[in-house]
């Protein structure tokens, strides 16, 4: 028995110590990248529905070490969220993100960006106050702003939820409720919580084409979110199929690799540019 144990604890350990450390590379590339500036944004296109015109952007964190991208956001997120560093990276991001757009708003490019917010960001004191500043401090127009933000986050906010996010509206910043379908209470979410759109998270969209019922349920949320009088944004469309489906089922507007990649932000300028010549 004495030997079966050891066993056991020889089979595990090496295991789980391996997983930790991975997080805590993970978490000194982090604090390494923080101080260095070796976070970057890339960022992708929304374009509307209808003409596949682009009428915004999603940020999207990247992580370089030296120049390389060895992790994931799903990779390094987590990591993140687990050591309280998404604090600081969502207020760079937060910020980056409003300088970016305020840089094309000026080169005539007036462009919405949709920034991630992560639980603990949202929930941590004075995020209201941090969101005003770096506003106030970037000149951004507001409603160029749009915070995407899980159910998770929103849960994560406590009783102030609502008065929170009321706030942000009332600052002219729009809400997105990203990931929409993941979660448990998502349709008495849309009721409850002040929010402009919705995002259907991405694997409805990869079953739309193959499943009746992904696809039924995907029209029927399209359907009742409009009648809500909120834009819906579907992300990771791949394929014209899955585009028409979409923009059929009243779909408002698009984002996915059919429509563009995360991009660096000159090549995202380039894309401006090309469109409105
Ligand atoms: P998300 O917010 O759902 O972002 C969409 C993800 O889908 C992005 O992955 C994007 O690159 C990917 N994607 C877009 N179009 C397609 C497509 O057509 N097909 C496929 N297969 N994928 C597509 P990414 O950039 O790796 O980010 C993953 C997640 O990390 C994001 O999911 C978000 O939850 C988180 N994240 C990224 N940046 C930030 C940030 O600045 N702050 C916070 N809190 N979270 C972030
Ligand atoms: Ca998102
Ligand atoms: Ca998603």
């Amino acid at each position: 028995v004495k030997t079966q144990g050891r066993h056991g604890y020889c089979f595990y350990a090496p295991e789980m110590s391996q997983r930790t450390a991975a997080s805590q590379r993970i978490e000194n590339v982090l604090r390494h990248a923080l101080a260095h500036g070796e976070l970057a944004l890339q960022y992708q296109p929304k374009v509307d529905a209808k003409h596949g015109h682009i009428v915004g952007a999603e940020a999207l964190l990247r992580l370089y070490v030296n120049g390389e991208e060895l992790f994931t956001p799903d990779q390094f997120i987590p990591v993140a969220e687990d050591t309280g560093l998404i604090v600081s990276i969502g207020t760079w991001a937060l910020r980056e993100a409003c300088l970016q757009a305020r840089t094309w708003q000026r080169n005539g490019h007036p462009m919405s960006i949709s920034v991630n917010v992560s639980p603990l960001q949202f929930q941590y004191a004075g995020f209201y106050e941090r969101l005003d500043s770096i506003l106030n401090e970037t000149g951004l127009d507001p409603s160029l702003l749009e915070l995407e933000l899980t159910e998770r986050t929103m849960m994560s906010g406590g009783d102030g939820t609502i008065r929170l996010l009321r706030r942000i509206r009332q600052r002219g910043v729009r809400l997105s409720l990203d990931d929409f379908g993941t979660g448990y209470n998502s349709l008495s979410y849309l009721k409850h919580f002040p929010v402009d759109a919705l995002k259907i998270e991405r694997a409805f969209v990869r079953d739309i084409t193959q499943d009746a019922e992904t696809a039924a349920i995907t029209s029927a949320i399209i359907a009742m979110a409009r009648s809500l009088n909120k834009d819906v944004i579907a992300e990771g469309v791949e394929t014209e199929m899955q585009s028409r489906f979409l923009r059929d089922a009243g779909c408002s507007h698009m984002q996915g690799f059919l429509f563009g990649a995360p991009m660096k932000a000159e090549q995202f300028e380039e894309r401006l540019a090309a469109r409105s010549t």
